[in-house]
C-alpha cells in the first residue's frame, strides 16, 4: 500500500508524519513520474493558485485528474478542497473539478483567519478541527456531509474523494487519516 502526497507546496510534511505513524508507505508527488502504483492521493493545504499552477507546470495535472476520476481514494485538506471544487464562487479559475461541489476561498474573512473547533464529524463523532483561510462549501450537491460547523458544510465525500476545509493533519487525532487509510486498503488492487 502506497499514498501519494502532492509535495509542491503547502502543509505536506503533516500529513506525511500522520500517516507513518499509522505505518503506512508514503511517497511525495513532485513530478509526474512520481505518480505510479498509488493506492490513494493526498492534497495538502497551502494556496490552491500556486499549486494548481505548478500541478500545469509540472505535467502531473492530467494524470492525476485522471486517477481521481478512475476512483483513486482522495484525501483533500483546504487548498486540496479547492483543487477538487467543480466550481469556486469568488475565482474565475476551476483546478481538477472534480468533486461536484461550489466552494468559497478564503471565506471566514479576515478577523476569523484561523480558528480551532470541536464538532461532529460523520462516523468519528467529535473532532478538533483547524481551520486557517479556510474555504467552506456553499453548496454541496449530492455528495455526502460529514462535517458541518456553525450552519457551514466543512466536509464533504463523493465516491472516492473526501474533501475538508480545515486541517486534520495539524492535531493529534488520527482517526480521519485511519478512515482515509481504510478506504485505500479496501479499493487496493496492492494489498
Ligand atoms: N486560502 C488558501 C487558498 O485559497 C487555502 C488555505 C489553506 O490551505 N490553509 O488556497
Amino acid at each position: 500500500m502506497k499514498i501519494g502526497i502532492l509535495a509542491v507546496q503547502g502543509a505536506f510534511i503533516e500529513h506525511e508524519r500522520i500517516l507513518s505513524q499509522l505505518g503506512v508507505e508514503c511517497v511525495e508527488l513532485r513530478q509526474a513520474s512520481d505518480i505510479s502504483e498509488l493506492d490513494g492521493l493526498v492534497l495538502p493545504g497551502g494556496e490552491s493558485t500556486v499549486q494548481g499552477k505548478l500541478l500545469h507546470e509540472l505535467n502531473m495535472f492530467e494524470p492525476m485528474k485522471q486517477l481521481i476520476t478512475d476512483g483513486l481514494p482522495t484525501l483533500a485538506t483546504c487548498a486540496g478542497l479547492i483543487l477538487l471544487a467543480e466550481h469556486i464562487s469568488n475565482d474565475s479559475i476551476v483546478h481538477l473539478g472534480t468533486l461536484p461541489v461550489r466552494v468559497k476561498r478564503n471565506a471566514y474573512g479576515r478577523q476569523l483567519g484561523s480558528f480551532r473547533k470541536k464538532d461532529n464529524f460523520k462516523g468519528i463523532g467529535e473532532f478538533e478541527m483547524t481551520f486557517i483561510r479556510a474555504p467552506y462549501i456553499e453548496f454541496a450537491g449530492t455528495t455526502e456531509v460529514l462535517a458541518t460547523v456553525d450552519e457551514r458544510i466543512v466536509a464533504v465525500k463523493h465516491k472516492n474523494q473526501i474533501g475538508l476545509a480545515f486541517h486534520p493533519e495539524l492535531g493529534e487525532d488520527l482517526r480521519i487519516h485511519q478512515m482515509f487509510v481504510k478506504m485505500c486498503k479496501e479499493s487496493s488492487p496492492h494489498n
